[in-house]
């Protein structure tokens, strides 16, 4: 932490404490939002939104499919957020759409209809 802290000194003596505020602060504010994102498992029912997944439709729910193992998420770093390879949408009974969306990250979902599971 000594060498994070000796590295925010310097920036801050070259571009000013508030650029350094304003490029910090939305780095702390996402990732402490990613933290409190609960994990998923396979069949979790979820709303993507605008910025989730290809092809995901503004919180249409979604069911996590497929057979495909997650990979770890590569957009907030958070240890143990996942980025699920398929997720299908499903209608408002719970029945598949017949639509997808591909590769979404767990910290940019939220709980479906039904909670997490
Ligand atoms: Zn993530």
């Amino acid at each position: 932490m000594h060498l994070l802290e000796s590295a925010l000194q310097f920036a801050m003596r070259e571009h000013g404490a508030d650029a350094v505020r304003a490029l910090v602060s939305p780095v702390i504010e996402r990732y402490a939002a990613a933290e409190k994102k609960p994990r998923r498992q396979r069949g979790d029912l979820v709303k993507l939104d605008g910025t989730s997944g290809f092809g995901a439709e503004q919180d249409a729910v979604y069911r996590i499919a497929g057979r495909n193992e997650p990979d770890p998420c590569i957009l907030c770093e958070v240890p143990g957020c996942q980025e699920w390879p398929t997720l299908e949408r499903v209608d408002d009974a719970g029945n598949p759409a017949g639509e997808f969306a591909y590769h979404a990250s767990e910290c940019r979902m939220d709980d479906g209809p039904s909670g997490a599971g």
